[in-house]
Formats: C-alpha cells, structure tokens, sequence
C-alpha cells in the first residue's frame, strides 16, 4: 500500500513568498562602513523579483552558474534567492582562495555572470583575463565605478531600477540544482559540490530544529561564516523560511565590530569558527560591552576547545553550542548539545562532553569505520573513518573522477578520523585529509610540499598542522635537504622561493630543518609521526 500524501516538491521558491507574505517588515541590516544599511522582507522580495528579471535579460537562463565573489550583505542575499528560484545555479567564490584555484574554479563551473562586491573590485580586475567563461560582470553597488577594466560590467542598482518588480517564479523540480560551493582537496584543484533545492529545503528544517541550532522567528541572526562557506552553513534560507531578522556584518569581521553590531542590534544567535570567537574573547577581557541579548554562539568549522566554551560560559554568560559538518555535507551533520540526563554530571564532565563534536541531528546517519573496513565499536575509545549518508549529504562531486575514493557502500567517507563515546558523542582525534584548517580556510600541505621540493637545494619536504592559539592550526614545514647543501640551506631561501607562488596566509609559519623524512612501509611520507613528534612545537609568533 502507498502513502495518500501530495508530491511536493521541496524548492526554494516558497521559502521566499512565505517571507514576502508573513514577514514583511522584519529587517535585514547590513554593517556598510561606519553606517547600517537596512532593508525590510518586504523590500527584499520586491527586489529578488526585480533581479531575477535582471538576470533573463543578460541571458541567464535555467542551469546556468551565476559566481558570487562577495561578502556577506543584503545584496548577497537577494542573490541567494532570485538565482535557484528562477532555476540558476548560485556559485559563491571563496575569496580568499589563490588566483590559480579560483580560475580553475570558475572555468570548471563554467560560471556566466559574476557579482563582484565593489571593495573586491581590484582582485576580480586582475583574475578577469583568465575567466574566460564570464559573459557579464556586476558591481553589487549603485554604479559602476569609473576606470574599472571589467567588461561587459553593469551595476547591481542600476539593473534593479530598470527591472520589472514582478516575476514569474517557474515551476521547479526539487531535485534541480541550487547552488553549488568548491571545497579543497587533498590533492589536485578543488571540488565542486552541488546543492540541490531539495537538500537545501530538508536543510533548512534541519537547522530549525531546537536539538540542532535552534533557529527561529524571534531570533537576530548574525551570520559570521561567509557566504562562501558552505552557504553561510545554509542560514541565509533557512532564516528566511522563518522570516528571522538577519544582521550581516559586510567586510567587517574585526572583534569590535562584531561586538558593536550584537550589542546594537540585540543579536540573539550567532555562528562562525573558533578563531573568530577567540578574537572576541580576547576584546571583552579589555573592553565591555552589553551582549546579554546572546542567547547562543554557534562554533563550526573546526574544533572548539574547550577552555574557550568555558570562559564564554563562566566570563561572559554566553552559551556555545560547537557543531561540526561539511561542504559536502550542507554542512550540518553532529551539534554538542547535553543530553537531560547528562545536566547534573559534575560540571568538569559536562564541558568535556560538549567540546566534542556532538550528536548526528535527525537526517544525517553516521558510523565510523577501522581500516579494514569493519564498523568500530561505540565505545569512546576505537577510531575509525567517519562515515555519514543523509538527504543533504553529497552523492557525487561535480564533473570529478577523483569522486570514487570519496564513497563506500553508499556512505561518505568525511576524511576525519573519531571516536563516538556509548552516548554516541562523535570526538575528532584526528583526520587523514592531508591539509591544513587554518582560521577555517584550508591550506593544502601537498602544494606547499611540491613547491618546496622544487627548490634545486631540496631533497623532501613534508608540511604539518600544528596547534596555534589563534588560527588554531598552521603549517609547519619539514624541509631535508639534499646531502650537499646540509649546512648551506637558510629558511630565508625557502620563504622567498615560496613567496613566488603564495600568499602570506599560506606560508608556513615555521620551518625545521630534519635529516629524512618518516616512511610508512610502503614508502609513503608518514605524517603521523612528524604531527606526534611536532604537536607542543612553539610557532614562532607571527
Ligand atoms: P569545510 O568543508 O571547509 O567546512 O571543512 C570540513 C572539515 O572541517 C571537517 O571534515 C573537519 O575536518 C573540519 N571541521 C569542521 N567542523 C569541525 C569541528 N567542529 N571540529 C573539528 N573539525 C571540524
């Protein structure tokens, strides 16, 4: 016998019009400078229409990417619908990738528009000559700016303005491509993963679940991940599907800013990764500022530790919830909350319990494997793989061969290496993803190591995380160099020869000079043995 129910398609589309409809006059307020920029639903609504109708006129048409290189601001958010609901495809950039990823990007994607915030403007100026793909670009402004080299450009206002504030919404189906996001590799350029609306409806209910972050119409949401992270971890739609009033800090992710933005726009929830959280804990140890209306600090991205949970707690009355997920994953997959019967452990108890990664929340299932492939036991103390299938989980990256190694038997594999204690609280103890999470943006060891091996005076490099008070991880490099250049090999050699191809954030804060590198007994480099060796190693302060 089959169910009697409809077959609704889960899209996106009246996630908006429950907004336009019920939640005219919340606000969503954008820090633009020294001043607020605010808009209402009601606005917003109108103004996504009059985009969508933007977008058919420079020939956007159903399936087509549409790159975002953006912070995070309104105008960021009109985007966020009008693109999916008029059956585009949303791409947000990752702006702080190096240049040679976000072509790769970008041509991979086969992205046609670009929106570019006018303070990025020179970056995007300098990539344009190799983004091939890109027909049009657009300043998310009220003009174009004079001089800029884009071409064709338009401005975001001007567009708007000259727009029909009516749209046709189509009829989607839910299985139709939303937005996609690129997440690095261990090896090679990074990976696309494609967010369909059903995924990201079925996410957004999962976000709303008070055993998961809880959102809901009484919050002030302040999304503090980029936009280019995962979607913001998927907030931007699920506030608008509870019609929450949204506080976007633009450009201006400084911990003072942060704490004038919570305190004058009373601020209820908040979410972004530890390194942000920790420049916040380190101001109200010397300023004040009332954030009492804080009711909860959502901690992804990477490991929140447990003496910042506590002195949040304990200092400042500030409730941290630490969640863990994926770009593959939407990315909510475990949330740190206490069971009830777990309130009355000694309060040492509690906090170790919540500094572990959590709970799977409902629709994403878990195991952790060994290297046999054999289920580890639930007992706080085998590791394994960690494993997860759900609704919002990947099934494929985007045009990808490397997609295989990334699946066993219908689950996939996350690359972060755990234990789940009898409670099933997942704990992270390590991972066999080769990078580096530094601040939350990834740093990828293996390029760092090829072009340290291409040094004419280099025999082997392995580069390593090691913990750092701020960024929580960084790279520190193991350079062995080849017999005749042993005492004629200097770290300055080997900055300036990686200065030629990275950025600043991407250098290795240290580097050690080592006589080989270990080898597994296959001949691998066998990183464990230098992350055990090097993992109290003071980093030189930057
Ligand atoms: P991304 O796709 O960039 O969001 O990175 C996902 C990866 O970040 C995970 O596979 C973990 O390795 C790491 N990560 C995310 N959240 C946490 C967390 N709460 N604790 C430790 N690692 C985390």
């Amino acid at each position: 016998m089959q169910g009697q129910m409809m077959d609704y398609q889960l899209t996106l589309t009246p996630l908006l019009e429950r907004a336009r409809r019920l939640f005219p006059k919340k606000e969503i307020v954008t820090k633009a400078g020294p001043s607020l920029e605010r808009f209402t639903y009601g606005e917003m609504t109108e103004r996504v229409a009059r985009l969508a109708n933007a977008l058919e006129k420079l020939g956007v048409r159903r399936g087509d990417r549409v790159a975002t290189f953006a912070w995070n601001n309104a105008r960021h958010l009109e985007l966020y619908f009008a693109v999916p609901c008029m059956g585009a495809v949303l791409h947000p950039l990752n702006l702080r990738l190096p240049a040679d990823q976000l072509t790769y990007i970008v041509a991979h994607a086969d992205d046609q528009v670009l929106f570019v915030d006018p303070t990025l403007l020179p970056a995007v100026e300098k990539l344009a000559p190799q983004l091939k793909s890109i027909e049009h670009y657009v300043v998310m402004g009220d003009k174009v700016p004079e001089g800029t080299t884009l071409s064709p450009v338009h401005s975001y206002e001007e567009l708007l303005a000259n727009a029909s504030p009516e749209y046709p919404w189509p009829h989607l189906n839910e299985n139709d491509a939303a937005a996609m996001c690129y997440t690095s590799g261990t090896t090679g350029n990074p990976k696309g993963v494609v967010y369909s609306h059903r995924s990201i409806y079925l996410h957004s209910l999962g976000l709303s679940m008070i055993d998961s972050f809880g959102l809901t119409e009484r919050d002030v949401f302040m999304p503090v991940v980029p936009m280019f992270h995962v979607l913001a971890w998927g907030t931007p739609f699920a506030t608008v599907m509870l019609g929450t009033k949204l506080v976007f800090p633009g450009p201006h992710l400084q911990p003072r800013d942060l704490a004038e933005l919570i305190q004058s726009e009373k601020v209820t929830l908040t979410a972004g990764v530890p390194t942000l959280w920790l420049g916040l804990l380190a101001l109200l140890d010397k300023e004040r500022y009332d954030l009492s209306s804080l009711r909860g600090m959502i901690v992804g991205g990477a490991a929140a530790p447990q003496s910042m949970i506590e002195a949040f707690e304990k200092k400042q009355g500030i409730h941290v919830v630490h969640a863990w997920g994926m770009t593959e994953m939407s990315p909510l997959g475990t949330v740190s909350h206490l069971k009830s019967y777990q309130e009355g452990l000694p309060e040492e108890e509690r906090f170790a319990i919540r500094a572990k990664q959590g709970l799977s929340v409902p629709g994403v299932d878990i195991r952790a494997v060994d290297e046999s492939g054999k289920e580890i036991p639930w007992d706080g103390k085998a590791f394994g793989e960690l494993q997860v299938r759900g609704p919002w989980i990947i099934s494929s990256y985007y045009n990808d061969e490397r997609s295989a190694d990334s699946f066993m038997d219908g689950w996939f594999r996350t690359g972060d290496v755990v234990t789940i204690d009898p409670e099933g609280f997942v704990q992270i103890v390590d991972r066999t993803k080769d990078l580096v999470k530094s601040g939350g943006e990834w740093i990828s060891s293996q390029d760092l190591e090829n072009v340290i091996m291409a040094h004419p005076k280099v025999l082997e490099a392995a580069v390593i995380a090691v913990p750092h008070p701020k960024w929580q991880e960084r790279p520190l490099a193991c350079v062995v160099p080849k017999p005749d250049y042993k005492d004629n090999l200097t770290k300055a050699e080997i900055y300036d020869h990686l200065r030629t191809r990275f950025d600043k954030m991407y250098l290795p804060d240290d580097i050690v000079f080592i006589d080989a590198v270990p080898k597994t007994s296959v001949g691998k480099f066998d990183k464990k043995v230098l992350r055990q060796q090097y993992k109290d190693y003071q980093l030189p302060e930057a």
